[in-house]
């Protein structure tokens, strides 16, 4: 192993710009500060997580003030910022609008770049992937600053740093994706060779308003107050998930990748600077269906017991108001909406995957996630 990756920690105890600025440069100066990352005349591309068109205090999305302190710091640096994204379900400027990023973006000049073009990308040696189509927009940037919110994902336990690059697939093929790779440990390794293929130069996560419970789009804000700086998404999340309280079993990116010897998988490989995270911790609930990755049961006794050993989506009639959205995204169009006197709708579980993208989508937070029956018996024995 050579040297550490850095891992830096500030606390930040509200989204005051200036306690963000000034928690923003304590975090980046024992990584020798933005100059180490952004150089006179670079046209640098900031990756918020922009999952849907929520208001800043849902805590869904990444905080427009952590936007600002970053492209601040980028044009001090002589640099350009650009912010880009591809929402799953919705236009990139509706979420920039609610989210409250657009009115940063006039405010200090950054330049929006839609990512619409899929270009086919080589992944470096080592990937599972050979290849994949990503926003031709995102690698055209001199360098990319990823800039993730802390939270807990239905399918993926977490939502980090190195899932965050999953917006730079274009659009609705991220549906695809999740149609081609249903297993939470392949999808793991399609997001790390996505992260790898990207190799953003740095990443700042926010963490001053995480999310626990039913995230990324349902579950609770919690105070964490927390700004965590890293050139390596990989180490970044490794070390937010030790601050989470997640084992790396539960935590389908982290565990491929320690399975897969990479770099910044293990806290030996990590040099944390600031806080320590024994100081920091705070043990997260995680989501309904954040299920062992660990835990195998043969492809063919799963097949038969599918709706008893998986989670599936249930909505809400009393919160629903029958937009529409949930059923849009449905990869497999497992969800009948009822008319709208009536709210909710039925999921089939047949054909649900079990992706949760819908209750990812939902902006009225009207999709609980239920485990089966057998995966309850499960759980209680703490097998699952
Ligand atoms: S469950 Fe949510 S996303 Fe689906 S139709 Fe109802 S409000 Fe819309
Ligand atoms: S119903 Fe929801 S969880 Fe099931 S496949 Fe469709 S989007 Fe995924």
């Amino acid at each position: 192993m050579g040297q550490k990756i850095p891992v830096s920690i500030q606390r930040c105890a509200s989204y005051e710009p200036d306690q963000v600025q000034d928690a923003l440069n304590k975090a980046l100066a024992p990584l020798g500060g933005i100059s180490s990352f952004v150089s006179p005349g670079d046209r640098v591309l900031l990756k918020p997580n922009l999952l849907s068109a929520r208001p800043p205090e849902a805590a869904v999305t990444t905080h427009p003030e952590v936007v600002r302190a970053v492209a601040l710091e980028v044009q001090a640096a002589g640099g350009t910022a650009l912010l880009g994204d591809s929402p799953g379900a919705e236009s990139l400027n509706r979420v920039l609008k609610r989210c409250g990023i657009m009115e940063v973006v006039r405010e200090t000049g950054i330049e929006v770049l839609p990512f619409r073009t899929p270009e086919p990308m080589p992944v470096p040696e080592g990937g599972v992937y050979k290849s994949f189509l990503l926003a031709s927009e995102a690698a055209s940037c001199d360098a990319i600053i990823n800039l993730p919110k802390f939270k807990t994902h239905g399918m993926m336990t977490m939502t980090l740093a190195v899932k965050n690059m999953f917006g730079a697939v274009v659009g609705a093929a991220k549906a695809g994706w999740h149609l081609q790779v249903r297993e939470p440990a392949l999808f793991g390794d399609m997001l790390l060779d996505i992260w790898r293929t990207l190799a953003p130069a740095l990443n700042i996560m926010d963490g001053i308003t995480a999310m626990e419970g039913n995230g990324p789009g349902s579950g609770d804000p919690l105070d964490l107050g927390l700004l965590m700086a890293s050139p390596s998404s990989l180490a970044m999340d490794c070390v937010a998930g030790a601050i989470a309280g997640v084992d790396p079993g539960r935590h389908p990116v982290l565990y491929r990748a320690m399975m897969r010897s990479l770099r910044g998988s293990e806290l030996s490989h990590v040099e944390v600077l600031g806080e320590a995270i024994r100081d920091v911790k705070r043990v997260f609930v995680l989501p309904v269906s954040a299920s062992r990755v660990d835990f195998r049961l043969p492809a063919w006794l799963k097949g038969r017991m599918k709706r008893s050993l998986n989670c599936f989506p249930v909505l809400d009639a009393g919160k629903c108001t029958t937009c529409g959205q949930c059923a849009q995204i449905c990869p497999v169009n497992a969800i009948t909406l009822h008319n709208s006197s009536r709210g909710g709708g039925d999921v089939d579980r047949d054909l649900c995957i079990s992706c949760f993208c819908c209750q990812e989508v939902c902006p009225e937070r009207a999709i609980a996630i239920v485990p089966g029956g057998l995966l309850r018996v499960l759980r209680r024995a703490n097998l699952a």
